[in-house]
Formats: structure tokens, sequence, C-alpha cells
């Protein structure tokens, strides 16, 4: 995972290390880095050093050939390591570029370390008790713990220092890990105490120093105490070079002791006989103690150099003046003594309450000679002409040595001479070392301030040789050199976090370069808790390195700027302990946080519907609105309804993403859904940081969402949205059908299947007779959701009839269910893929042959495995036993009631009951007595009232029994009616609810909507009525209102229709004009509807059916008829005698034939019409009589007729104007005497419109082209409607064709 990385690109080039690791100080090591030439040309390499900032250590070296590289070939870069301090670290960077461009970097480490010389003791006692004890000989080890050789040197005169001598010589070479012992001897015989310093220098190391003090008592005195004989110096503070250097320095940082002037005596040529050419020198010794000092010289045991006096009392800060005269013995020789003097002084330690005598010793080196003035000595001599000297700070002293050899067999003089105003000091000053021996040098710095200081030295080698020494050393203080991101004139740096996300991790990098030769120790001073530094602020940068270092940033407060200054203590270290005063740095931080902010486009995504287990994708873009690089991490919560939705799948691609400010990027989200039902995804993120250990971590998740996705999970599916009742003897409207089969319980089991989990639906054929003919219904089947379905029926035998052989070739036969059961029911197509813009019909066709419930099973296979179990139930009646059957089957399928009613919600405290109708029809083809038996019997107010006590139901009608509802309460109510027909008694169950005034009234038999589609699907060469349903406003009571459907004609037969008129009895009275008519082929007949409400108001649904009887079928029939007829009677007069004998002819025997045509009979069309109407008691407003007429019929616009009826023009009324005048005639004389339609008469009386002379005139007159069935509508239409009822005394009920259009 790529996280946090818009920083700049630091390195271009890989950085390669070189590390030589520790090496021994003076030796040189080298190592190899290979650079391959991967380019196509040859080219040339050189070395660059980067960062030059001191020039003092060079230790290091590059090289590369010079020679052109061929390609695919590698140089060599050589790096030579040659420290020449001990105990320092270097590195230095290094750049290696060709004439290509390339570069590469390279950077060396590499520690120098020196001897670990010591000795095994730093004092020794030698105690001699005259004639008692004689203990004169001690042993010292001097023990090498390192891995490197080294030389060491004994600094004393060569007699030893006072009585006290060294065995073994006093210089030689020390190997790694060896161990040299060394015998002291104590020599001396008079009574007293006598003290010692002796130093041993080892070359690239501090010098050890050995103290000696031995008594000598005689026997029965009492003993010296030794303990209280200090050697004055103190290793904890001061480098053990102070001590031996303490009398050269000039600027020490404590005053000693006591010091001398001068450092060395140089008595130039001496002269054996003349003494008066030897010059006498003075030393000047100075007490810089509060007490009396001591000081006792120790003579040269050659009595060489002489001083006096030898001891003397150096009263407190005075000083005492001694002189040294120079004897040399013989001629053509050479001198050197270092003369030792022990300063004593006597102190009162308050603690220990104890007189400490306290040492300090003094080393004066004194040469002189006796060489003529014109001789040449032959000199050889070895030392190295560069002396680099440890880091060091200003006012600080810094040591090394060196060391000085003599390569010839004779005794070599030397003497340094100093430049005026040197800062070095070097001990000894001036000596002789012996024929193939050497000198080990000391050398001191003292600078005075920051710098570089080169001094060379003069070193003049018996008298006329001179060398030179370079001295090389350099004081610096605490420097860093900070990169920064920024100015500011108040800070040495300036460092800027990027934005941060609060609560998350971010930092910053800064290079901490280390310009001096010395470790700096950086502490980092911060008072603020959102700042953070690598190694808790406190790291040691090595010399030269460069650090790369890391602020933290954490951030914890939203859209704040931080900002502080932060101190930066720096102190130079040098062996591991700071020195000098630190430095500080002050470094400005500033960061920024905020809070994440992700935003998604687009915001909400409908995938809408998914089949189950199919994935679909969609990109959705992200897009940083905050101020900050952040890595975010997408994840969702998944809701949903119905399935189970845990197995649902939501694939993000890619859920984890780095953005920049304002930067987006795409992110593809799939979903797979597991079940059906609504789901409801939210997405949201947590932002994904590195913390300061890089660990990845994860801010806990916020709880807004950024996404929504919502999609649902189906199962293809398919749902019936029609019915059409084909053929059936009982006029059925759609709805009916709907009602009759149960298609909403199939519906339901459509929708409600779910794989592998087979569903029982029950459907049922319209309860009739047992009888010839089938009936036909058809299911119109349609898609739930925008993706095709694939669907198939079989049959599934259930009944106990045994297989039948049938016979399939001339030999094969096969077992199958051909039972008698199976030709019940025939479900055709049995297979088929319905898709949203083609819906299938599925026909089903019963046959009443058994008598009795008949079922049978169809299993229907639907795809995602799930299937359904379908039982339709064919139950045939006796023909001769009146019966009563329910339009609406009970939802739950019980056998106590035949029907139950629901009333719905109805308002209490209504003045009028809301009547609700129960429909019944007789499936037999008798007729059936229908009366009530019980249920009215509570009391005359019950909320629940049956209106009608006894009715006759004629073969195959229908039968509207009214319930009053008007409830009181706002409770439940249920009554139970026991009513009988025939022989039976059964019982029906009367629901109801009181509901608060003006509710919302539940108008329970309204079918649902059909696409247009659905709707279209069967009406090609059918006859068919534009609107199946149609739903009237609620009305008032004694009120109409008017609609317009069409019925179309879409054979080339020509169709009479008439309509059956509707009407029950107090409740309303549908009147459809023209109610009678002709429609040409390929036209369409436009019908008003004209709906009255009577006085009693009520709720119900109910059917408006008309005949059609195909007219060019029926001229067929009567043709062929009248053919067989005029055939029959010309077959009867003929006869033929032929030898058979006597016969007459057939019918058929020649043309024209006689076909064999049954005779047509009518079919029907039906619609159901719900009608609420309302009492005028109850608070409804009466709409008035002007207005109601005066509403236009609504046009059904999804017929799309209507403009070809104009078109066409109009067709087909057959009526003569005669007619209709003789018609109005009578109406208007009738409505007179009717009450019902009073109001309307005398509403145009008033008007004056249209009056019957009007109309007549109207008619005859040119207005008579435009006397279509729009001018007629309204009152007229009724009128009309009304007359031809009442003129020609027509009972919709008897089928007689009266009406012979032709
Ligand atoms: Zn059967």
């Amino acid at each position: 995972m790529e996280l946090v990385s818009d920083e700049t690109d630091e390195s271009v080039c890989e950085i390669q290390e070189v590390d030589f690791g520790s090496v021994p100080v003076d030796t040189v090591v080298e190592k190899s880095v290979w650079i391959e030439n991967t380019s196509n040309e040859p080219l040339s390499y050189r070395v660059a050093l980067i960062y030059v900032i001191n020039t003092v250590d060079q230790v290091f070296n590059l090289s590369v050939t010079s020679a052109r590289v061929k390609p695919r070939e590698s140089v060599e870069v050589l790096a030579r390591f040659k420290p020449k301090v001990p105990g320092q670290s270097y590195t230095d960077y290094y750049m290696v570029d060709d004439t290509a461009g390339n570069t590469y970097r390279f950077t060396v480490f590499g520690k120098s370390i020196g001897p670990d010389v010591t000795l095994s003791e730093k004092k020794l006692t030698f105690k001699i008790c005259k004639n008692v004890l004689e203990q004169r000989k001690a042993v010292v080890n001097i023990i090498n713990r390192s891995a490197m050789e080294t030389t060491y040197q004994w600094l004393l005169p060569l007699s030893g220092q006072g009585y006290f001598q060294i065995s073994t010589g006093n210089c030689g070479l020390i190997r790694a890990y060896e161990t040299i012992k060394t015998t002291v001897l104590f020599k001396a015989t008079a009574l007293g105490v006598y003290t010692a310093e002796l130093a041993l220098l080892v070359l690239h190391q501090p010098p050890r120093f050995l103290n000696m003090i031995a008594t000598i008592i005689l026997p029965g005195n009492p003993m010296f105490t030794m303990a209280n004989h200090v050697f004055g110096k103190n290793i904890k503070r001061k480098n053990q070079f102070v001590h031996l250097m303490e009398n050269s320095l000039n600027r020490l940082t404590y005053i000693p002791s006591a010091s001398v002037f001068n450092k060395y005596l140089d008595f130039g040529v001496g002269s054996v006989s003349d003494v008066s050419r030897n010059i006498s020198q003075t030393l000047c010794v100075t007490n810089h103690e509060e007490e009396n000092g001591y000081i006792q010289w120790i003579p040269d045991p050659d009595n060489i150099f002489l001083i006096d006096p030898i001891e003397s009392i150096i009263p407190a800060k005075e000083s005492r003046l001694f002189t040294v005269r120079f004897r040399p013995k013989l001629e053509v020789e050479v001198y050197g003594y270092l003369m030792c003097g022990d300063f004593s002084y006597e102190r009162y330690e308050k603690d220990s309450e104890e007189v400490q005598i306290k040492h300090t010793w003094f080393r004066i080196p004194c040469i002189g000679n006796t060489w003529s003035h014109c001789t040449e000595w032959a000199t050889e001599w070895e030392c190295p002409s560069e002396v680099i000297l440890p880091p060091t700070v200003p006012n600080r002293t810094t040591y090394g040595n060196f060391m000085l050899s003599n390569k010839l067999e004779t005794a070599m003089h030397f003497k340094f001479e100093a430049p005026i105003g040197t800062n070095y000091v070097v001990v000894p000053m001036c000596g002789v070392v012996q024929g193939r021996g050497w000198q080990i040098i000391s050398v001191a710095m003292e600078p005075k301030t920051l710098g570089n200081f080169y001094e060379t030295w003069d070193l003049k080698l018996n008298k006329h040789h001179k060398a030179y020494i370079q001295l090389t050393g350099n004081a610096e203080s605490s420097e860093l050199e900070l990169m920064s991101h920024g100015y500011n004139p108040d800070t040495q740096a300036v460092y800027e976090f990027p934005p941060t996300i609060t609560g998350c991790t971010n930092y910053a990098t800064a290079y901490f370069h280390n310009v001096t030769r010395m470790s700096i120790h950086v502490r980092i001073l911060n008072s603020v808790p959102w700042l953070g530094a690598d190694d808790c602020g406190s790291i040691v940068i090595p010399p030269k390195q460069i650090l790369c270092y890391h602020w933290w940033f954490f951030p914890k407060e939203v859209n704040k700027v931080y900002q502080t200054t932060i101190t930066c203590s720096c102190v130079v270290l040098i062996n591991g302990r700071p020195i000098a005063e630190p430095k500080e740095i002050f470094i400005q931080i500033t960061g920024f946080s905020e809070l994440p902010d992700l935003r998604v486009l687009p915001k909400l995504n409908n995938f809408h519907d998914i089949v189950v287990n199919e994935r679909v994708s969609r990109t959705i873009t992200i897009y940083n609105y905050c101020s900050c690089f952040f890595t975010s991490k997408l994840y969702y919560t998944l809701n949903g309804m119905d399935d189970d939705w845990s197995g649902d799948r939501m694939e993000i691609d890619s859920e984890i993403n780095s953005l920049k400010p304002s930067n987006h990027c795409e992110v593809k989200l799939t979903v797979t859904p597991d079940g059906a039902g609504p789901r409801q995804v939210d997405i949201s993120y947590t932002v994904l940081y590195r913390n300061e250990f890089d660990q990845i971590e994860e801010i806990q998740p916020i709880t807004k969402t950024i996404c929504i996705v919502w999609y649902d999970g189906i199962y293809p599916s398919i749902k019936v949205k029609r019915t059409i009742s084909v053929k059936c003897p009982v006029i059925l409207s759609n709805h009916c059908v709907w009602n009759i089969t149960n298609v909403d319980e199939f519906n339901k089991a459509l929708m409600d299947c779910r794989p592998n989990v087979p569903l029982a639906v029950n459907l049922h054929a319209p309860d009739l007779c047992v009888r010839p003919g089938e009936v036909e219904l058809i299911f119109v089947i349609g898609c739930v959701y925008d993706v095709p379905v694939a669907w198939s029926l079989r049959r599934e035998k259930i009944c106990d009839c045994a297989m039948i052989e049938v016979q399939k070739g001339i030999s094969t036969y096969e077992w199958r269910h051909n039972c008698v059961h199976r030709s019940l029911v025939e479900l055709t197509p049995s297979n088929g893929i319905v898709s949203t813009g083609n819906p299938a019909l599925l026909h089903l066709k019963f046959n009443y042959t058994y008598e009795g419930l008949n079922t049978l099973c169809y299993v229907l296979t639907l795809p995602n495995q799930r299937s359904l179990y379908l039982y339709i139930h064919v139950f045939a009646n006796v023909i001769s036993k009146g019966i009563l059957t329910p339009l609406r089957r009970p939802a739950v399928d019980t056998n106590d009631y035949l029907a139950v009613l629901e009333c719905g919600k109805v308002p209490i405290n209504n003045l009028d009951p809301v009547i609700r109708i129960i429909w019944f029809y007789n499936p037999t083809e008798v007729f059936t007595t229908w009366r009530l038996l019980r249920g009215n019997t509570t009391s005359q107010d019950s909320v629940i009232k049956c209106l009608l006590y006894f009715a006759e139901v004629p073969p195959l009608g229908k039968l509207a029994i009214p319930f009053a509802f008007m409830p009181t309460e706002m409770v439940d109510y249920e009554a139970t009616f026991s009513c009988s027909f025939g022989y039976d008694t059964v019982k029906i169950l009367v629901k109801g609810q009181g509901g608060l005034p003006n509710c919302v009234e539940t108008r329970l038999d309204i079918p649902l909507y059909v696409e247009k589609v659905i709707r279209a699907a069967y009406r090609k060469e059918v006859i068919y009525l534009s609107l199946e349903h149609r739903t009237i406003p609620i009305m008032p009571t004694h009120s109409l209102t008017r609609d317009t459907l069409a019925i179309c004609n879409d054979t080339d037969h020509i169709i009479r229709f008439i309509w059956l008129p509707e009407r029950i009895a107090n409740i309303v009275n549908v009147v459809m004009t023209p109610c009678w008519g002709v429609i040409q082929p390929k036209s369409c007949e436009w019908i008003t509807m004209t709906v009255y409400t009577l006085q009693e108001p009520a709720t119900f649904t109910t059917t408006v059916a008309c005949e059609l009887l195909d007219l060019t079928e029926r001229r067929r029939y009567q043709q062929n008829e009248m053919l067989r007829k005029n055939k029959t009677e010309k077959c009867n007069q003929e006869f033929i005698i032929t030898e058979e004998g006597y016969f007459r002819p057939g019918i058929n025997d020649e043309p024209p034939y006689v076909l064999d045509i049954e005779k047509p009979q009518p079919f029907y069309l039906s619609l159901t019409i719900s009608i609420s109407s309302k009492g005028q008691r109850d608070g409804y407003p009466r709409m008035l009589l002007k207005q109601q007429w005066e509403q236009t019929p609504p046009y059904d616009l999804l017929t799309s007729e209507l403009h070809d009826y104009y078109q066409r023009g109009s067709s087909g009324n057959s009526m003569t104007t005669l007619d209709i005048i003789r018609i109005i005639d009578g109406i208007l004389w009738d409505a007179l005497h009717s009450k019902m339609f009073k109001n309307q008469i005398q509403y145009y009386a008033k008007e004056d419109i249209p009056t019957c002379s009007h109309l007549i005139t109207a008619i005859e007159s040119k207005a008579k082209s435009n006397l279509s069935r729009r001018v007629t509508s309204g009152i007229c239409d009724a009128i009309v409607n009304k007359a031809i009822y009442h003129v020609y005394n027509l009972n919709p009920k008897h089928e007689i064709s009266i009406f012979e259009a032709e």
C-alpha cells in the first residue's frame, strides 16, 4: 500500500554508502565500488567532493580512472581511507558524474581507532626501615589493550628520575595486546621521603603517569604516613596531556599550583675548558598558592646542568629565581637533560582534618653542546611533515603527539622553533635523541578563537639541519546547518508540515548537517503537544554527517493553524562529553489540519432492479475536497427489506485511494444481490495514515455517509395484469373474472416464490353447471420488472387414474397420463417469454363435463429455479339445482360463509347509511330464489342491515344484495346473515369499520391500473371496449355524471351491439347512449354512459354489459338456411328412380352446397363501474343541475380511436329523424310525469332550450348534419335512451333481437 508520499523526490539517484568501519590510525584501507556504463557510448568519469566545509581532515580519497569506459563495462571507484587522528569518526559526500550526465552519489564513512596502553599501577610506594626492611624493587606492567601496536617512551632522564630507575630501558614497541613487565628500582640511602612522577608517553594516545613515593626511616621511628602525598592532577577534570603540559600552556582554564619560566633551556655551544664561555640561565618559579611552597630540584647525576639553589621555600604568591649552569665535560659532545623539580605545599583539608602535601612536577629540558663551529654533523631523521590535532572548541586545549626518530647511530640534537604568536605548544621543545632512538613529541593547541590554525614550525636538528612541520588544528563551535523550507528573520529555519487530516500523523523532513569535526548532541526543546521529533528529540550527529531528521505532526484540533518556535540546543561532544557552551538554533514549525472531506459524484445512485445473482457495476467519482493529501478507505453498510440481505455483495474497486487535494479518481461499485427486496448501501470512509512507527493506522469510521446506493434485488417475475372473459355463459367483466379466478393470490405467489421453494396457488374456474362446450378465459401476463421472463407450464398428475397406453408409432407405445381429467382444463401456450413490450396471453379453457369439484395441477416454472403448483379447480353444479355463487371469492377460503363483504371504513354518525352491494350470480340454468332468513332481526337501528329480503335470480343472471352500513362508533363491526336459495341455507358475513367524519373511504373493488400495452394485448381481430373500468368520482345522490367510451370493431364483420341497461333499484341507473347500433368493420362507435344516482347513497362496483351479434355471420347463416330451405323444398319435390330403386336427391348433391353453419350466438362485453354516491344530508355539496349538465363528458384519452372516429365520420345510427322526433315527443310527455326527470325538464323550460319544437327544428334544419352523438348527449341521450325502453317496452333480460338493423 502506497501511503503519503508526496514529499519531493530527494534522491534522484541512489546514494551508495561506503563504510570503512574502524581503522587503526595512520593505516591505509581501500575499498572499491563499481559503476557500470549502461549507455551505448564510451564515457569518462570524474569525482567531486560535495559539501566542502572543512579542509582539515582529508582522510578520504576517491579516485576514478581518467580513461574512457566502453559501454557495458564497469569503472572502479577506489576509495582510500587514512585516518590521522585516533578516536575520530569521519563522513564525506562524493559525487561521480560521467560525460553522459549521469550522477552517482557516495557517502563514505570511517572511524579511526588509537592504541589503548595503560599502566597496571598508578602509584608505587617503597618502605625502607634501616636494617629491618629493604623494599627497593617494584613491578609495573605496561598493558596494551588494543589491537594496534604502538611505541612508548618514558619521559625521564637516562639515568632515571631522581633515585628511581626503570630497569627495562626507557622506550620500546608494544604489540597488540602485549604486556611488558617493568621493574622500578629505588636506590637512595639517606633517611627521608622521596617522591617522583614518571610519565609514559605513548604514540597516538594520552600519556600515562606513575607516581612514586619512598621513605627511609630508622627502626623505632614512627612510620611516615605516605597517604597524604597527593600528586596534583585531576583526571576527571582534565586530559592527561594537561598534566604533562601544564607548565607550558599559556591559557589554562585554571591556575596551577606553581609555574616555571623558561620552559626549556638551550645553553648553546659550551666549552669544557673555558668556563666563562658557558652561559648560565635562570629559572623563575612562582608559587600561585595561598600557602608557602617548597621546591626541590633533582640534581643532574652527571653534574653537567647544575641548578642553584637545589631547593627553596617559596612564600605564598611569590617567585624565586634559580640559576642553571652548563658544565660540559667532553669535547664534541651533545648534552641533553630533563631537569625535574618537585613543588609541594601543605594544605589543610577541612573534610578529612588532615594535612595533605600536594606535589607538582616541572620538567625542563636542557640542551647544550660542545661542537666546534665548523663541524658538519651527519643527520638522518624521520618525523611527519604535518601533524593534525583532534578538533576542539575555542579556549579548549587539544592535544596530539608524533614521533621524531633518529636513524643514525649517533645521538641527535633537536630543537623546535616556534613562530611568533604561536597557538601551539610542543613538549619537549628540545632534547637529544639517542642513536637509533626516538622521541615522542607532544603537541597542544590553545585556540583563542574559532577557526583553522595552520602553523609551520622549524625543527632544527643538530644545529644545522632544518625541517618544517606543519601543525594543523581548528576550533569550532557547535555548528549545525539546516535546510529550511522558508524564511523567517527571527528564526534560523522554517519548516512546514503538509496539510494533514486531524487525527493523522504526518511528518516533515529536515536535514541536519553537522559541519564540524566533532559530534554534536542536539536536543529539541519543545513545549507543544502536537509536535514530535525523531529519537525523542535527542540525537548525536557524527562529524560532518548529514542527518535526515523527521518532525512529526500530531494535530488534534480541526481547522487550526499550528505554529511554534522550538529551540535546538546543540553542544559539541569530545570523548562523549559536552564541551563548551551550548548553542541554540531557533526553528519555526507550522502546520495545518482539517477534517477529511471526501465527496462523491453522484451522491445518490439508484441501480434499480438487479436480477438476483447478476452483477451490476456503476462508476462513481470520488473527489478530495480538502486541502490535505490523504488516503481513504471506503466501506459500506448494507440494509434492506424483504429477503435476507446478508448474502448481498458489494465490491468496491478500489476501496483504498490516495488523493491529492482537488484530485479525483474513479471507483467502480459492483452489486450482486443474493435475494429479493429493496436495499440501501451507505458508503462511508475512514482515513489511513502511517504513524511514526511506520505502522498503518486507521482513523475510526466517520459516521457520515458520503454516497448512497439503492437497488432492488429481483427475481424475474411475471404477473397477471388483466383478465379477459372470451367465452362464458355468464356475462363477466374482466374485473369479475379477476375476482372469481383468484388472480390476486396467483399474483402474490408469483412475487413471493423463491428459488427451490415451490408455492401452491389455487385458481378457480367460474362455477357453472355441467354443460357442453368450453368456457374460455384469458390471462394477460406482463412483466413485473424490465427483465424478460421465460416460463413454462406442464401438468402434474394428481388424480388416481391409471396411466393409459398410447401408440406413438407403428410398434411403439408409451404410457401417458391421458386420463379423463386431462381434458377438463387446457392451458395454452405451455411456455413462452414475456418481455416488457410483449405481454403473453394465457388461454384457460375449462370443460364442465364432470359434476362436482375436479382439481388439476400444473407446475409453472420460472427462472432461478422457482416453481409454482397451480391447482385449478373446476366446479360443475347439477343443472337442476338452484344455486348462487359470489362474484368475489372470500380472501380466506372458509367453508362457513358463502361470501364475505368488506364494507371498509365509513364515517360515523352519517345521516344516510352507506350501502354496499354483494354480488351473486346464478351459474345454473334454472331460476333460483334468494331469501333472507336471519340477520336483520336484532333491532330496528342495527348498524348493518340487509336491504333485500327476497329475489328471484334468472338462469345465469346476477343478483345485487345491498347492505346498509351506518356505524356509530369507531369500532369494527361484523354481522352474519343467513339466507337460503334452493334447498341450501348459507351464511354471509358482512364486516365494516367506523371512521372519523370525512375519513377517506376505501373503494375496495377498484382494480389496479393496467398499462396500455397490456390492455392492447387482446385487441386484434376482436371487438372490444375502449374502457374496461371506470371509477366515477364521488357523487351526491340524485345526480348524474357522464362518460364516454367506444366499442371498437377490429374485425371484418359488421357487428350489432345492444347495451343491457343496468339498474339497481333505488341506488343507481346506468344508461348507455346509443343503446344499440351497428358497427362497420374496422370502425368504432362512441357511447355516452350516464350514471344516475338515486335516493340511496351506496358505494359498490357494478358491471355494464353489451350484447354483440355478428351480423355478417348471421347473414351468412340466414343465406345458408334460405338455401337449405329452398333446396330442401326443391329436393322434396324431386325424386329419381334408378335400377336401385326410388330415392330423393340430397341437398348437397350439386352446388350450391348447403353448409353446416351453426346459428350465430350473441356474445357479451362488459365493463365495471365503481360508483360512490353520498347522501344529500351528510354535508356533501350539492351540485346545481345546471352545473351538472354543463359538465362535458371526460374523454378517455387512452383510446386512440377518438381521432379515427371523427375522420371516418358518423356511422351506423339508422334511426330516422322521424323516429327521433316521435321518440322525443313521447319522452317529453313521459318525462313531465316522471318524478326523476321533473327537475331536468323544469330546468330546460327555464333555460328555454331545447323545447321539443326547437329540437325538431334543429334536427330538420341545417344543423342536421351536425347532429351527432355529441350533440345528443346529456339529457337528450338519457331521454332517448329511456324513451327507447319505454316506447318499445324493451326488456333487456330477454335476449330477443327485435332490432333487425338491416
Ligand atoms: Zn385423472
